[in-house]
């Protein structure tokens, strides 16, 4: 599906309209069909009980009223005819209803998850360029919106069709009677359309304007910690004001205007009624007529005053539904899809060896963040990345575990380039722990195991290793303790030694630490980085270093300066020949004792 352009003319409001509603209900034809089937019936039962109307009258009522007929064995035909038509009616509007309520939800439950699954593949570099209210808004708000036309569609379309039945109706009762219904109804419908039309433009801005307060209160309640230690609540408070009136004040706009339109098609119907009176009571005086046909075209003219609207709100909705699909729509045509080859991963072959050749990237275009990167690291070695403070080390360990692509070079496992594996094979082989992992709104196992088989043993193990064990077990329910969303009731220590668990239980073959144990106790972490190095681990392991206790635990070095890898080496020869590399490590151990003593 193309991306529709903004549509200027009613024509295109409609025709895009169409199309869109078209689209939703090839994916879906049973319930789309059933729905329309059932307006139909309804339409159809309607003219029915006009017919019936306009027989009872002529057969029963106007015979026993001025005839003085007797009425014995004329009743119980009308009777049962009523019902009839009426029974007939009311299983068209719950077939109708069921039908397009299914539709409805069932369309807009596919549309998001083609767009939460089309948002999974991006590239993160796609990710780290929206507002997360926005795309909040999209996947919420703009999804549920796109999809609203299809809740009056089938209606409408069977009020459509009631219209024309009517207008047939009226012509077949007497030419100059149908001449009114025709231009009145034609009057409606244009109106209508008018209304739709110029609504549109107005919708739009709504939509944008309700991704900005979604993005604001996001923010607001993503940074709560901030805003309350800073006083700022009431900052937060007036920049949501000050998006929320503008909102407020769009939607009541449209609303006031809309609501104009409403009046004047509500005041239209009973004047084309009034209309068909006159004309209809001329022509039954002229013997053109008879009272019983006009007073059926009148009963359906009363029958129609509500439902002429319905095509008003099918119009509006499709209004709405436009530029709200066309948001949902520029997400699923951005194509910064991460390619993937064909190769399989090899768990459980060992550790892996680790390679960069000739790496260079940048986050933006023009940018330089790692300059040239030569990386070789056998299997099974432990390395330190160390450097100063945005020297490239978190972006060189995210590159290593295909977060990002490089711009020029590329980086191998086992000999074979990060790209060339198939999609979900990498993090069977390649496990990444972040400074701020995040944690899931479920168990400490669930968390460790992200719903993979593991054996209960296997996870006790994995929480041993990551120095995470012992608290786990103190914990109300061990390690069938809700945590929580992001683990808001454990110490970021606890975090970090949860989500090392969690990369440790699936034995990677390369283990990428990025200060993941930064918030853990320095004597603690030392005993960690000590344990993995003396299991049995099948991994080479990465890891992003500070302290130097646990640079020292590594069996080499990596050495890096303004994206540049300036040597590789063991820390003591660093020492001697890099004085950039000690004085850094200096600085390292004199924040560390003044920690020390502090803590005292
Ligand atoms: P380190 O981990 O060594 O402190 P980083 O790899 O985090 O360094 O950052 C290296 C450089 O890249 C810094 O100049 C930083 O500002 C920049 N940078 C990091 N992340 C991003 C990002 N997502 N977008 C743009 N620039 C970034
Ligand atoms: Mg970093």
């Amino acid at each position: 599906m193309a991306t529709p352009t903004a549509p200027v003319s009613a024509r295109a409001v409609v025709g895009q309209g169409l199309r869109l509603v078209g689209g939703f209900a090839r994916a879906r034809p049973a319930p789309f069909v059933l729905a329309v089937l059932g307006a139909t019936l309804f339409a159809g039962a309607i003219i029915a009980a006009s017919q019936v109307i306009g027989w009872v009258t002529d057969t029963v009522i106007v015979p026993v009223l001025t005839g003085g007929e007797p009425r014995e064995g004329k009743l119980l035909p009308a009777v049962l005819a009523i019902l009839g038509v009426a029974v007939w009616k009311a299983a068209a509007i719950v077939l109708r209803r069921n039908a397009a309520g299914y539709l409805q939800f069932k369309t807009q439950q596919d549309v998001r998850e083609r767009l939460i699954e089309h948002q999974l593949g991006l590239s993160l570099s796609w990710f780290g360029r929206q507002s997360m209210g926005d795309l909040l808004a999209i996947a919420d708000n703009d999804t549920r919106q796109a999809t609203g036309v299809l809740a009056p569609f089938p209606y409408a379309s069977g009020v459509s069709l009631l219209i024309v039945g009517t207008v047939v109706l009226m012509f077949f009762i007497d030419f100059w009677v149908g001449l009114v219904a025709l231009v009145g109804m034609a009057l409606v419908v244009f109106v209508e359309v008018r209304a739709a039309v110029t609504v549109y433009p107005a919708w739009e801005g709504i939509q944008k304007q309700m991704g900005k307060v979604t993005g604001v209160a996001h923010e607001s309640f993503d940074g709560a910690l901030t805003v309350k230690a800073l006083g700022r609540e009431e900052h937060e408070v007036a920049r949501l004001r000050t998006e929320s009136e503008d909102l407020a004040r769009r939607i009541a706009e449209t609303n006031s205007l809309w609501e104009t339109y409403r009046v004047i098609i509500t005041t239209l119907m009973p004047a084309i009624s009034l209309a068909v009176l006159v004309v209809g009571a001329v022509r039954v005086d002229a013997g053109a007529a008879s009272a019983g046909d006009v007073v059926s075209g009148l009963y359906l003219l009363g029958l129609l005053a509500f439902p002429v609207q319905l095509i008003a709100f099918v119009l509006f909705d499709m209004a709405a539904s436009l530029p709200a699909q066309r948001r949902v729509q520029t997400v699923l045509e951005v194509d910064e899809v991460v390619e993937y080859g064909t190769e399989k991963a090899a768990p459980g072959s060992g550790p892996a060896p680790v390679a960069g050749d000739r790496v260079s990237f940048g986050y933006e275009p023009d940018t330089v963040v790692l300059d040239d990167v030569v990386l070789d690291i056998p299997a099974g070695r432990t390395v330190a990345v160390v450097g100063p403070t945005g020297s490239g080390k978190s972006t060189l360990t995210m590159l290593l575990a295909r977060l990002w692509d490089p711009g020029s070079g590329r980086i191998r496992i086992d000999g074979r380039d990060l790209r060339s594996f198939a999609r979900y094979e990498l993090p069977r082989e390649i496990a990444f722990v972040s400074q701020n992992s995040f944690l899931f709104d479920d168990t400490v196992a669930g968390n460790i195991t992200l719903g993979g088989d593991y054996r209960e043993e296997a996870i006790v193990e994995a929480a041993i290793m990551a120095g995470a064990h012992e608290f786990i077990t103190e914990l109300p329910n061990g390690y069938d303790t809700r945590i929580g969303e992001r683990g808001a009731a454990l110490s970021g220590g606890q975090r970090q030694r949860i989500a090392l668990a969690r990369a440790l239980i699936r034995r990677p073959r390369v283990l990428i630490l990025d200060d993941a144990t930064s918030a853990v106790d320095p004597s603690v972490e030392a005993q960690i980085l000590r344990r993995l190095k003396s299991a049995d681990l099948p991994s080479t392991v990465i890891l992003v270093a500070y302290r130097p206790s646990s640079i020292r635990l590594a069996d080499e070095v990596v050495y890096i300066e303004d994206g540049r890898v300036v040597a590789q080496s063991s820390h003591e020869e660093l020492m001697q020949t890099q004085p950039g590399y000690a004085r850094l490590v200096r600085a390292y151990e004199e924040d560390a004792a003044e920690r020390a003593r502090s803590a005292r």
